[in-house]
C-alpha cells in the first residue's frame, strides 16, 4: 500500500475548499457526475478509433445512496484509472499562486474549481472521507482503492473490482446530511444532469404494486441524453420543438416560435431558444434561458451571453466555449461571449425575418404576443432595430397591421399637416377613446393601438426615427387641432361672453382628486359634440414616462393630471346656453359692468399718471388711491362672477353636458355620477 501527500504547493488545500466554497456545495454532485461521463465517453471514442476493443457493454452512470452507511456512491464503466493515472490526475494537484488568487475569488467558488480544475476534490465540500474503487480499462490493468479522509494524507492499494470503471464513494460529513435525501439528489440531478448526454441512473424505477410503491429491476433514468439541440435542425419537426420546449418548460403554454441555433465558427454554439406566449404583459419572467457547456448545466443566469432583451426567451444554448465554471467577471470580460451575444442577436432578426416573409399572415396573428420582445429589443439595440425595422409591425383600431413602410404609405399624404409634419394618431384604450376615434376616421384618419407596456417608448423612439412626424393621442385635443390642415375657424366671442361661460362651467365641474380643468373653446362644427375633455400630449406623456421611470422624473408624477373642458362654440346647445345666460344676467350684470368700466377708467387714468415717476416721487395718498381702485375692482369681478355661477348652479344643463363629457372619457365616478344619473331622470 503506498501512502504520500497529496502534491499542493500551498499547505493544505482541503481548509480551502469546505471554508471558501461554502455557498456552492451542491455543484459536487455536476462535477462527479460530469466526470463520470466524461469517462464513458472516452471510452466510447477509443473504442470507435480501435484502440480499445473489448466489450462496451452498458455504459450507463449510477447515483446511489446508502442511507445505513452514508455514503452517496457515483458509478461509471468508463476508461478507469490505473495507479499511475491517479498518481498524476488525483493526487498531483497544480497549484500555483494559490493564496492570492483564493483571496480574490473567496465567494467565487465557480471561479476556484474552474481555475485548479478541482473538479473532483469539491466532493470535500460535504465529505469525511472520499473513496475511489477504480479499474482500468486497460488490458492487464489492476484494480485501485485510494481513500483520503480531507487531510493531505491519502492511501493507494491494490484492490479487487470485477467490474471495469469507477466508482467514487462519499462517506457525507454530519453537516451536509441532506445529500443523502432522495428528493434532494433527484433534484440536484435534474438541475444540472437532465441533459447529459450518457443515461444517468438513480436508483430504481417504482411501481405501484397492491396499494404500495415497489423498486422494480429498471434503472430509474433521468436524463434525456439526445436532446433536441444537439440534434440537426434538418431532423426535427415542429411536434419535436414542441416537445422539447414542454420538457424544458412542463408549466408553459405552447411557444410562438423557436429558433434553432447552430453556429461553428468563430465559436461553437448551439441551443433553441422560443418566444413564449406571455398570458399578461406583467408575468414577463427573465432567465429562462439554461446555459450548458457540452450538455453539462453551468447556470440560468445568462444576463452576460444574451443580450438583455433576450433574457426574456426561453430555451437553452450550449457552448463548449463558455467553461463550466464561469464567474461572472469573466463573462463580463470575455471577448468570445461578447460575440456569441452579437451572433444571437442576428439569428433572431434573421429567423423573426424568415418567418415574416415566409408567413406574414401567422407572424401578423402572433405579432400581439411577440411584440414586447420585438420592441424591447428595438430600444434596447440599435443593431437590432435596423435588422427589425423591417419586420415590426404598427396595429391599427381595425386589427390591421402594417410594417413601418407600408403605414407611412397609407396615411402619408392624408394625415400631414399645413406644416407638412405627418401626424399618426394613436388610441391606447379603443373603448374609452371610441368617440375620439370616430370623430379621426369620420375625418378619413387612420388610428395606430399603442396598448402595450412598451408603447409610451416606442412612440418617443420612432418620433427620433421617422422624419417630420409625431404621434398624437386622438384624446389629446380635438382631431382638427391635431391635424391641423387650415386656419381653425375663430371662436366668435366677446370677452365678456368668454368670461361668462368660463365661470358658467368652472364653477360647475365636480371636484375631483388630482386633476385640473381649464375651460377652452373651440368654433367646431354644429354636429360635433357640444363639450368634450382632452389631455394635453406632452403633459400626459411626461406623466407616463415618470410612472415608468421614477427618479428625477417623479416630479411630473406629483402634478395632477390636466385636462381641458373644451366647448363647442358651434354647438345649438351652447348656443342657446349663452343666450340663456345673457337674457338671465344681463339685467343683473349691466350696472356692475359700467361700474367696472368706470372705476377701471379711473384706476387706468391715475395708473398711467404715475408711470414716468420714480416710487418716492407718488404722493402717499396717490398711492392709497390706486390701491383701494384695484381692490374695487376685484370686488366687482367677484360680484360679476358670482351672478354667473349663480346662473351656471341654477341651469341644469351645464352640469349636464360636463358629466356627459366627462362620461365619455370614464372619468364620471361615484356620487358625481349618481347625481348624473338622477339629474338625467328629472330632466325627461
Ligand atoms: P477535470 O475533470 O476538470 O480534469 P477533476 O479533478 O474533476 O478535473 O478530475 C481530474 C482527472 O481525474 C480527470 O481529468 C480524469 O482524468 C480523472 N478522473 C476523474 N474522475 C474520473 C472517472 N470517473 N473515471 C476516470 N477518470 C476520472
Amino acid at each position: 500500500m503506498a501512502k504520500g501527500n497529496i502534491g499542493v504547493t500551498s499547505d493544505n488545500i482541503f481548509p480551502v475548499i469546505k471554508k471558501f466554497l461554502y455557498s456552492d456545495h451542491e455543484i459536487f454532485l455536476r462535477e462527479l457526475v460530469s466526470n463520470a461521463v466524461d469517462a464513458s465517453q472516452k471510452l466510447k471514442t477509443l473504442a470507435s478509433v480501435g484502440e480499445f476493443k473489448g466489450e462496451l457493454g452498458e455504459l450507463k452512470v449510477w447515483v446511489n445512496i446508502d442511507k445505513k452507511k452514508g455514503t452517496l456512491t457515483i458509478s461509471d464503466r468508463g476508461i478507469g484509472m490505473t495507479a499511475e493515472e491517479i498518481e498524476k490526475y488525483i493526487n498531483q494537484i497544480a497549484f500555483s499562486g494559490a493564496e492570492e488568487f483564493l483571496e480574490k475569488y473567496k465567494n467565487d467558488a465557480q471561479a476556484i474549481i474552474g481555475h485548479f480544475g478541482l473538479g473532483f476534490y469539491s466532493s470535500f465540500m460535504v465529505s469525511k472521507k472520499v473513496e475511489i474503487f477504480t479499474l482500468s480499462h486497460k488490458e492487464g490493468a489492476v484494480a485501485q482503492h485510494w481513500s483520503c479522509k480531507g487531510d493531505p494524507e491519502y492511501t493507494l492499494e491494490d484492490t479487487i473490482k470485477s467490474d471495469r470503471g469507477t466508482d467514487i464513494v462519499l462517506h457525507i460529513d454530519d453537516e451536509n446530511k441532506d445529500f443523502l435525501e432522495e428528493s434532494k439528489i433527484q433534484e440536484l440531478l435534474t438541475k444540472y444532469c437532465k441533459f447529459l448526454p450518457v443515461e444517468i441512473a438513480f436508483g430504481k424505477k417504482k411501481d405501484w404494486k397492491d396499494g404500495k410503491q415497489v423498486e422494480t429491476d429498471e434503472d430509474n433514468i433521468i436524463n434525456n441524453p439526445n436532446p433536441a439541440w444537439t440534434r440537426k435542425p434538418a431532423d426535427l419537426k415542429d411536434e419535436d420543438y414542441a416537445a422539447f420546449y414542454r420538457e424544458l418548460h412542463p408549466m408553459s403554454e405552447d411557444p410562438l416560435f423557436h429558433i434553432h441555433l447552430n453556429v461553428d465558427y468563430p465559436f461553437n454554439l448551439t441551443g433553441i431558444l422560443y418566444f413564449p406566449k406571455i398570458k399578461n404583459n406583467i408575468d414577463i419572467q427573465r432567465n429562462k434561458i439554461q446555459l450548458y457547456c457540452n450538455q453539462v448545466f453551468v447556470t440560468d443566469h445568462v444576463e452576460n451571453i444574451v443580450p438583455e432583451y433576450l433574457t426574456l426567451l426561453h430555451g437553452v444554448i450550449d457552448s463548449p466555449d463558455i467553461p463550466l465554471n464561469v464567474s461572472r467577471s469573466y463573462l463580463q470580460s470575455d471577448a468570445n461571449v461578447k460575440k456569441i451575444s452579437g451572433h444571437i442577436t442576428k439569428k433572431v432578426a434573421d429567423r423573426l425575418q424568415e418567418i415574416f416573409k415566409a408567413d406574414r399572415k401567422n407572424f401578423e396573428e402572433k405579432w400581439d404576443n411577440l411584440k414586447v420582445f420585438i420592441q424591447y429589443g428595438m430600444l434596447s439595440d440599435e443593431k437590432f432595430y435596423e435588422r427589425a425595422e423591417k419586420f415590426a409591425l404598427l396595429k391599427n383600431v381595425d386589427s390591421n397591421y402594417y410594417t413601418f413602410e407600408e403605414y407611412k404609405t397609407l396615411v402619408g399624404e392624408n394625415q400631414k399637416d399645413k406644416n407638412g409634419d405627418l401626424i399618426y394618431l394613436y388610441a391606447n384604450n379603443t373603448d374609452e377613446q371610441y368617440s375620439y376615434i370616430q370623430h379621426a376616421k369620420d375625418k378619413g384618419y387612420d388610428v395606430l393601438v399603442m396598448d402595450g407596456q412598451l408603447d409610451v417608448h416606442v412612440v418617443s423612439q420612432l418620433e427620433q426615427k421617422f422624419e417630420k412626424t409625431r404621434f398624437v393621442r386622438v384624446d389629446s385635443d380635438v382631431i382638427d387641432k391635431i391635424i391641423v390642415k387650415d386656419e381653425v375657424s375663430q371662436v366668435n366671442l366677446s370677452d365678456e361672453q368668454r368670461n361668462a361661460l368660463v365661470t358658467v362651467f368652472e364653477s360647475q365641474i365636480p371636484a375631483m382628486e388630482k386633476a385640473n380643468f381649464i375651460v377652452t373653446f373651440e368654433q367646431l362644427s354644429p354636429t360635433a359634440n357640444p363639450v368634450f375633455v382632452t389631455q394635453n400630449e406632452f403633459m400626459r406623456r411626461m406623466k407616463e414616462m415618470s410612472a415608468l421611470q421614477g427618479g428625477m422624473m417623479s416630479f411630473y408624477g406629483e402634478m395632477p393630471d390636466s385636462y381641458n373642458l373644451v366647448v363647442n362654440t358651434a354647438h345649438p346647445v351652447v348656443e342657446k346656453l349663452l343666450a340663456e345666460e345673457e337674457a338671465v344676467c344681463s339685467t343683473e350684470v349691466a350696472p356692475v359692468a359700467t361700474e367696472l368700466a368706470e372705476i377701471k377708467a379711473k384706476h387706468d387714468t391715475l395708473k398711467d399718471s404715475q408711470k414716468d415717476k420714480k416710487d418716492e416721487e407718488i404722493p402717499v395718498a396717490e398711492k392709497d388711491e390706486l390701491s383701494a381702485l384695484a381692490k374695487q375692482l376685484d370686488e366687482l369681478e367677484d360680484k360679476k362672477k358670482a351672478v354667473y355661477r349663480n346662473f351656471a348652479s341654477g341651469n341644469k344643463q351645464v352640469r349636464q353636458l360636463i358629466d356627459l363629457a366627462l362620461l365619455a372619457n370614464n372619468m364620471l365616478k361615484g356620487e358625481a355620477l349618481a347625481n348624473f344619473v338622477k339629474r338625467s331622470v328629472d330632466m325627461m
